[in-house]
C-alpha cells in the first residue's frame, strides 16, 4: 500500500524541481565537457582474481578427486583453476568471473572486494536508499553504474546463501539483464549457477526476485525515508539552528550507513552467542569456522524465524553402531562441524556444517548419512533485540499505569468538583 502523503512529501517534490531548474546551466556545462574528464566505464574495475585458502578445500583435506569439483565444474576457462599437491592453484588466464568462489561450500577461494559479507552491505546500502536497486554484470550494462546499480563480473558470482539473505531483508532488489545476454557470454556457466542460486534463495526467503530486461524501465529514485532524512537536515541548517554537524547532502547516507554497521555488528555478535552456546572448537582444539555465506543466513533468520520453515538442509548423522572410529570424517571436515571426541563419538554442530557431504563420501563403514536437519537450530536469539523490546514493554506498561493512575485522580477530582457545585446549588436555592 501507497505511504500517505503529507506537507513535508510537497516540500521535498517542490525543491526538486526547483534544483532540476537551477542544475540546467551546469547540465549545459556539462554536456560541453571533454570525454576525457568524465568517469570511464571499465569493466576490469569490477572483476577481482580470486585467492584461496587451501586449507579449507575438501578435496586438498581428504586427498580424494570424489570428494568435490564444485569449482573444477563451474569454471569457464578449462585449466584456469587446478588442484594440485595439497593445493587450489588459480592461474593467470582466470576470467575472474567469481563463480569459483560462489559455488565453493567452505568459502575456500575468495575474493578481498567481493567476500559476501562485502556484497551484502554493497546492495543493502543501495537497496536502503533507493526505491529499486539493480545488481548486474559488466556485459549487460557497458556504461559507469548510477547510484543503484550495482555491478558484478558475473550474477553467479552471488552466492545462494547471500541472495537469501538480502532478499529476506529487503523487497527492493532486481536483476538487471537483457533477454539473451548469458547466451552470447564466455562465462558459459554463470547463467545456471545464478538460476539456481537464485531459484532456491526465493523459495527460502518466499519472496520474488524482481527481473528488468529493459534498461528504460529502471527506476532511479531515492526512498521516501532517504530523501526526508536530507531534506530535514537541509532545512536544519539552512535555519541556521545547526544541531550537528552532519552534510545535509550527506544526512540520508549516514542513516543508511548506519544501518549497514548495525547489521554487521549484530553478525559479529551473532557468532558470539553461537561459540559460547555451542563452543568455537572441536575437540582436536581446531577453531570451528562459520562461513560468511551461513553467518548472513542465521542474521536474516535471526529477524524472521518463521523462514525456517521454507529452508531446506541436509546434515550427516552417525549410525554409531556402524562408526569404526577411524576419524576419516573429522579429518575432512575443514569447517570443524564434526568431531569424533576422545570417547569416540561422532557430533556435528550444525550450525557449522554446510551440508558438503564430504564426511559420508569418505566414511567407508556407511556410518554416516545426510538426513535433513532442522533448520530451527540456526535461529540464535537475538539478546539485544529482545533487552530492547522487553524495555519497551515495560515502559509502555509504566505509562498505562501512569495513565490509569491519571485517570482515577481526574475522576475523583471531577466527583468533588460535582459535590461542590451540587452545595452551592443547593445553598443557592435555600437563599
Ligand atoms: S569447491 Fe572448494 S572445497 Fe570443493 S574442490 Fe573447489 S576449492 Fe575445494
Ligand atoms: S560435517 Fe558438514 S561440513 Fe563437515 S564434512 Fe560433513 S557435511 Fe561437510
Amino acid at each position: 500500500m501507497a505511504e500517505k502523503r503529507d506537507f513535508l512529501d510537497e516540500l521535498i517534490d517542490l525543491q526538486s524541481d526547483w534544483r532540476a531548474l537551477s542544475d540546467l546551466p551546469s547540465n549545459m556545462v556539462d554536456s560541453l565537457v571533454g570525454e576525457g574528464d568524465r568517469p570511464v566505464f571499465n569493466p576490469a574495475d569490477y572483476k577481482e582474481k580470486p585467492f584461496a585458502n587451501s586449507n579449507k578445500c575438501l578435496r586438498v583435506a581428504s586427498g580424494r578427486e570424489d570428494v568435490c569439483s564444485r569449482c573444477l565444474d563451474v569454471c569457464p576457462v578449462k585449466g584456469a583453476l587446478r588442484i594440485h599437491n595439497k593445493s587450489v592453484l588459480i592461474g593467470d588466464d582466470c576470467r575472474k568471473c567469481g563463480l569459483c568462489a560462489a559455488v565453493c561450500p567452505t568459502e575456500t577461494i575468495s575474493t578481498r572486494r567481493h567476500a559476501p559479507r562485502q556484497v551484502y552491505d554493497q546492495i543493502a546500502r543501495v537497496a536502503s536508499a533507493y526505491e529499486q536497486c539493480y545488481v548486474t554484470c559488466t556485459r549487460a550494462l557497458k556504461r559507469v553504474p548510477k547510484g543503484n546499480e550495482v555491478v558484478l563480473a558475473c550474477v553467479g558470482a552471488v552466492p545462494r546463501d547471500l541472495w537469501f539473505s538480502l532478499l529476506a531483508d529487503y523487497d527492493n532488489i532486481n536483476v538487471y539483464l537483457p533477454v539473451g545476454i548469458c547466451d552470447r557470454c564466455r562465462t558459459t556457466t554463470g547463467e545456471e549457477v545464478y538460476t539456481d542460486a537464485i531459484a532456491t534463495a526465493e523459495e527460502w526467503a518466499d519472496a520474488v526476485m524482481g527481473l528488468e530486461a529493459d534498461e528504460s524501465a529502471m527506476d532511479h529514485e531515492y526512498t521516501r525515508a532517504y530523501k526526508r532524512s536530507q531534506f530535514v537536515s537541509g532545512a536544519i541548517h539552512s535555519a541556521e539552528r545547526l544541531v550537528s554537524r552532519t552534510n545535509p547532502a550527506l544526512a540520508g547516507a549516514k542513516a543508511v550507513a548506519k544501518k549497514v554497521s548495525d547489521h554487521a555488528k549484530r553478525l559479529d555478535q551473532l557468532q558470539r552467542d553461537l561459540e559460547s552456546a555451542v563452543g568455537a572448537k572441536a575437540s582436536n582444539n581446531r577453531q570451528r569456522v562459520l562461513t560468511q555465506g551461513r553467518k548472513l543466513m542465521m542474521g536474516a533468520l535471526q529477524h524472521d524465524e518463521g523462514l525456517a520453515d521454507f529452508i531446506r538442509l541436509e546434515a550427516p548423522v552417525c549410525d554409531s553402531s556402524l562408526c569404526t572410529m577411524c576419524g576419516d570424517c573429522a579429518q575432512v571436515c575443514t569447517t570443524h562441524a564434526l568431531d569424533l571426541d576422545r570417547r569416540g563419538n561422532v557430533t556435528v554442530k550444525n550450525a557449522y556444517c554446510v551440508g558438503c557431504g564430504a564426511c559420508v563420501i569418505v566414511c567407508e563403514d556407511g556410518a554416516l548419512s545426510m538426513e535433513p536437519m532442522d533448520v530451527h537450530e540456526l535461529v540464535i536469539p537475538d539478546k539485544a533485540a529482545e533487552e530492547l523490546a522487553r524495555r519497551k514493554a515495560e515502559a509502555k506498561a509504566k505509562a498505562s499505569e501512569y495513565m490509569e493512575k491519571g485517570k482515577q485522580q481526574l475522576g475523583r477530582v471531577a466527583d468533588v468538583l460535582e459535590k461542590l457545585d451540587d452545595g452551592s446549588g443547593e445553598s443557592g436555592s435555600e437563599k
